[in-house]
Order: C-alpha cells, then sequence, then structure tokens
C-alpha cells in the first residue's frame, strides 16, 4: 500500500523550508517536493541584508543552504521532483510527479513566484544573450560593460547595487519618477558613482547583433521621444508572478492567480494551506515567507489532530 504522509509540502524556497522545519520538529511525517535547488527565489539573491538573525553579508544561497540543513534536522523527507498534477479535494491528497505518485492527509502549496518579463520586442528571443532575470546567475558575463537595469521596486534597486560591482556603468529605466523601492536603497544608488537613472522612461524593443542584446530602444513616456541606449545587458526586475497554474480551479484565486487563504494559511480546500509568494499577500519578503510557513506547518497538525 502507498505511504501516506501526514503533510507535504509543494516547493522548498523559504516558505516550504520553514514549513518542513515546523512540521519536522512537530513530529508530523513530512514529504518536501522541490523541482530546481533549494531556497527559491533567495538562493538567487546576492545579499540578505533583512533576515533576523543572520550575519550581515550572508548571500542569498548561503542563507538558502542553512534553512535547508535546519529542516532537514528535524526528519523532514526531501525529494527533487517535478509535479505535474495535484488532486486536493479528498480527505487523502494525491500528488503526481514525474516520477510517481505521493499521497498525503495535508498540503502545504509552497511553489512561489517566478519573474515577470516586461514585453518589449526581442524580450523572450534575447533572454540569456543579454536579457536576464537573475544578477547572482549572469553578472560576471558583464564585467566592465554597460548594464541596463528595468524597475524601481526593491529588486531592481538592490539588484542594480550588486550588479554595479561588475559593470562599467548601471542604468536604472524605469517608467516613473517615484519608486517602490524602500528610501534607504534608493538613497545608496542615487550616492553610487557607478549608477545612474532614466526615468519616464520605458524599453520598447532590443538591438541586436549576431544574436547578442547590443542596445535598448527607450521611449520616454513625457515627451514621447525614441533613443538608442547601447548596453550589453539587461536585468529585468518588474516583479513577480504566482507559480500556481497547478492549482488553477482546484482552490480559491484571486485574479493575479495569487492563493487566497486566511490567516491560518488555509485555503478553501480542508487539509490544503498556502505560504509564502504563491498566496495573496501584501508584503513579500524572505522573512514573511517563512512565517507564512510556520503558520501553515502549525496549521496543518491542528487539522489533523482535529481530524483524527
Ligand atoms: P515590485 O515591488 O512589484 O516592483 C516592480 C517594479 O517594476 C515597479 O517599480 C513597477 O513600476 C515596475 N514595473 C512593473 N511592470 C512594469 C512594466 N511592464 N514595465 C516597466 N516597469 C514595470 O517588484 P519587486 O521589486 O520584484 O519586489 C517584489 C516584492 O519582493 C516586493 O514586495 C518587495 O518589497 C520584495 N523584495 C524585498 C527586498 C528587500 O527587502 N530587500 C528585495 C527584493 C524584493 P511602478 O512602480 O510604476 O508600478
Amino acid at each position: 500500500m502507498t505511504h501516506i504522509y501526514e503533510t507535504i509540502i509543494l516547493g522548498g524556497g523559504p516558505a516550504g523550508l520553514s514549513a518542513a522545519l515546523y512540521a519536522g520538529r512537530g513530529k508530523l511525517d513530512t514529504l518536501l517536493i522541490e523541482k530546481g535547488s533549494f531556497g527559491g527565489q533567495v538562493a538567487t539573491t546576492y545579499e540578505v541584508d533583512n533576515y533576523p538573525g543572520t550575519d550581515i553579508g550572508i548571500t542569498g544561497p548561503q542563507l538558502a543552504d542553512k534553512m535547508r540543513k535546519q529542516a532537514e534536522t528535524f526528519g523532514t523527507k526531501f525529494v527533487k521532483e517535478d509535479i505535474v498534477n495535484v488532486e486536493l479535494q479528498d480527505k487523502i491528497k494525491k500528488i503526481t510527479t514525474t516520477k510517481g505518485e505521493y499521497l498525503g492527509k495535508t498540503v502545504i502549496i509552497a511553489t512561489g513566484a517566478s519573474p515577470k518579463m516586461v514585453g518589449f520586442k526581442g524580450e523572450a528571443d534575447l533572454r540569456g544573450r543579454g536579457v536576464s532575470y537573475c544578477a547572482t546567475c549572469d553578472a560576471d558575463f558583464f564585467t566592465d560593460l554597460p548594464i541596463a537595469v528595468i524597475g524601481g521596486g526593491d529588486s531592481a534597486i538592490q539588484e542594480a547595487l550588486y550588479l554595479a560591482k561588475f559593470g562599467s556603468k548601471v542604468t536604472i529605466i524605469h517608467r516613473r519618477q517615484g519608486f517602490r523601492a524602500a528610501q534607504y536603497l534608493v538613497d545608496r544608488a542615487k550616492a553610487h558613482e557607478k549608477i545612474d537613472f532614466l526615468l519616464d522612461s520605458v524599453v520598447e524593443e532590443a538591438v541586436e547583433t549576431e544574436g547578442l542584446l547590443t542596445g535598448l530602444k527607450i521611449r520616454n513616456v513625457v515627451t514621447g521621444e525614441v533613443t538608442d541606449f547601447p548596453v550589453d545587458g539587461v536585468f529585468v526586475f518588474v516583479g513577480y508572478e504566482p507559480i500556481s497554474d497547478l492549482f488553477v480551479g482546484k482552490v480559491k484565486m484571486n485574479d493575479f492567480k495569487e492563493i487566497i487563504t486566511d490567516v491560518y494559511m488555509r485555503t478553501d480546500v480542508p487539509g490544503v494551506f498556502a505560504a509564502g509568494d504563491v498566496r495573496e499577500t501584501t508584503i513579500r519578503q524572505v522573512v514573511t515567507a517563512a512565517a507564512d510557513g510556520a503558520v501553515a506547518a502549525i496549521s496543518c497538525e491542528k487539522y489533523l489532530g482535529e481530524e483524527a
């Protein structure tokens, strides 16, 4: 007979790893399924300076590694598999991966979010050939070359500061004058000798030469003027979208396909919980994702106690 886990966690980012820690420590028989590398988006972040209790200067991959090791200590089983289907309605939930099937009494959806595309002409074609969504992965390719960053949120400004260690110059292209990013980040970028700003500006098109990005066509949204901007790399940080396609029609979502939960991280399906960036929430930080994971695991424990 197939083993029935008490909890199956889908996703190994901060929300999933924190849920694994709490579920394991609560002695729940727990499985965590992750398709890529553990740590989620934090694993592609250069530096995390706002997660309590960690050393200043800790890198995203280091923090992710610490989280995974801590969660493993308490007995959660980890597998690296690609989930292809979920059946959540019945009391026993079924998760199908490319390698097999897993049964669980509760499920925590912690699949996170992935970077959004801007939609300029050539963006998809030049991905990996000058267009990137991950500074820690690709910064090195642009050592001593001019780099552009698109966006005005925390990600754009923080990653621009990181990219300035590599590029000859970093230009932040943002569609308006105001920034969504925290003021201290904006101040640091403004004070940085290698960073400058192109505001009220949007990228319309990528210019390529022999299959590689060599420039951008940028339109000023106030004057309408379009200018050519030579650049070797453009990093896009215009927000994230939830990784939730597998759950459409199976749990309640908002119009952005974010899963709706209550404060206990319960979805509208009994025994199914959601945590972190995949759910409808206002603040998306490593610490809030980790908190969601903890709440979800404790809620699973409570649900299992009530169902027994
Ligand atoms: P975000 O806060 O949603 O900001 C997205 C930025 O991209 C905004 O400035 C937005 O402009 C711009 N944008 C959106 N669509 C665009 C388009 N089609 N063309 C041009 N520009 C576009 O996203 P984020 O910076 O990725 O941050 C996501 C979440 O993670 C936030 O909650 C953030 O606080 C958090 N985060 C925190 C940290 C940290 O604490 N250090 C680091 C990274 C991320 P408008 O402002 O005009 O809408």
